[in-house]
Parts: structure tokens; C-alpha cells; sequence
């Protein structure tokens, strides 16, 4: 999952990152709103997480100039404690989800991981395909119970596609999805990273639709 901080207060911006690159996010970083604006328009990512009060161009005009373009990313933004007024501007203008400032990193990341799965349609943060099991909070995979080590690439190759079972996701997605802007793109590696997926699974849930791309079956999505 690949997303998007912008902040401009380089602290709170570095603190963000970490935190979201720790819990096996790849991520973009913007300091003001011209920046932040261009990448999210040009740029596919799978959440945001925008500042408000920004230099050059304040984040609810970035916010509202995306939804005005169709781009429908998730989006949370940052607010200022005590401006409810933010709030009411910022779901007005395409929010999805808000924190208040100063906020535990934690939270941030529980708001993340919940506007992830609710933008893929999952209501749980366990996602279960067959006998796999992915916890999103805690990044653990188990077979019939027994963890599975994967390393944080191969946990985010994984954990996307477990959040799109059903529908086919071509190698150019993830890519896209995979790596942040500045990696030295090559799609003949997905490839790689789905076979060592699939020796540690031992199952097959992984389908390759050949020419599209691959398949993830919700089977058991109870
Ligand atoms: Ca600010």
C-alpha cells in the first residue's frame, strides 16, 4: 500500500513517515500543498493523510481541487485541536476521516488501516482467503493458524492483493502500489516476489491470469 503525507512541519512529517513505513507502508512525502497536490493528482496512492494548514496551497483547496478531478482516494486530515470549523470544511470538501492535534501516532495508523480496508470493501481487519489468514494490525499471516514469515515486501505484495481478492490486478498496479517515486521501477519483479510467495504459502491462492495479471480468490470470505 503506498500512500501520501503532507505536512509541513518537517518533524511531524518525519514522525509520520516512520511510523507508517515501520508498519510496512511505502510512502510519498510533500512539505507544502503545491507538492502534495501535484503528486496526489498524478500519483495513485491508496490513502492520504493531509494537513490542513499548509504553505503555498491550503489543504482544503488541494482536497477539493482532487475530488473536483475524480481522483477518490481516502483521505485524512490533519486538523487543528479546538477548529471544528476545519472538520466541517474538510468532510465538506472530500474528507474521509479527521484527527485532531497533537495525536498518538497509534491512532493515526488504526484511522489508516481502517479507511484502507473500508475503501476495499472489507468491514474487518482480518482479511481471510482460504486457509490464509492476514492481520492488519499487527501484519501477522497464518496457515490454518501457523504464522508464515514474509519479509515487508513480500507482506505488502501480499496484503495488496488480499485486499483486492476477487477482482484481477495487473503488474503495472502493483507497481505503482509497491514502490514510492523515487524506486527504479521494473514489473518483471512482481513476478519473483509472487513466486516466493506462493513457495512460503505452500497453497495456491494466488492465480496468474495470464497477459492481465493476478487473481487472489476470496474463498471462505466469511
Ligand atoms: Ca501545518
Amino acid at each position: 500500500m503506498r500512500l501520501l503525507v503532507i505536512e509541513d512541519d518537517p518533524d511531524l512529517n518525519r514522525q509520520l513517515a516512520t511510523a507508517l513505513t515501520d508498519a510496512g507502508y511505502v510512502v510519498d512525502r510533500a512539505f507544502d500543498g503545491e507538492e502534495g497536490h501535484y503528486l496526489g493528482e498524478t500519483e495513485p496512492y491508496d490513502a492520504v493523510i493531509l494537513d490542513i494548514g499548509l504553505p503555498k496551497m491550503d489543504g482544503i483547496s488541494v482536497l477539493e481541487s482532487w475530488r473536483r478531478a475524480g481522483r477518490a482516494m481516502p483521505v485524512l486530515i490533519l486538523t487543528a485541536r479546538d477548529r471544528w470549523s476545519d472538520k466541517v470544511q474538510g468532510f465538506d470538501a472530500g474528507a474521509d476521516d479527521y484527527v485532531a492535534k497533537p495525536f498518538h501516532l497509534e491512532e493515526v495508523l488504526a484511522r489508516i488501516r481502517a479507511l484502507l480496508r473500508r475503501s476495499a470493501g472489507h468491514a474487518k481487519s482480518e482479511l481471510i482467503c482460504g486457509t490464509v489468514r492476514l492481520d492488519t494490525r499487527t501484519g501477522r499471516v497464518t496457515i490454518d493458524g501457523n504464522p508464515v514469515k514474509l519479509t515487508s515486501h513480500e507482506y505488502r505484495l501480499l496484503s495488496y492483493l488480499m485486499h483486492h481478492a476477487g477482482r484481477v490486478v495487473s503488474r503495472t498496479e502493483l507497481v505503482e502500489h509497491l514502490y514510492d517515486q523515487d524506486f527504479d521501477r521494473d514489473s518483471n519483479t512482481i513476478e519473483v516476489f509472487v513466486g516466493r510467495i506462493r513457495k512460503k504459502l505452500g497453497v495456491d491462492i494466488i492465480q496468474t491470469v495470464r497477459g492481465l495479471g493476478y487473481l487472489l480468490t476470496p474463498l471462505d470470505a466469511r
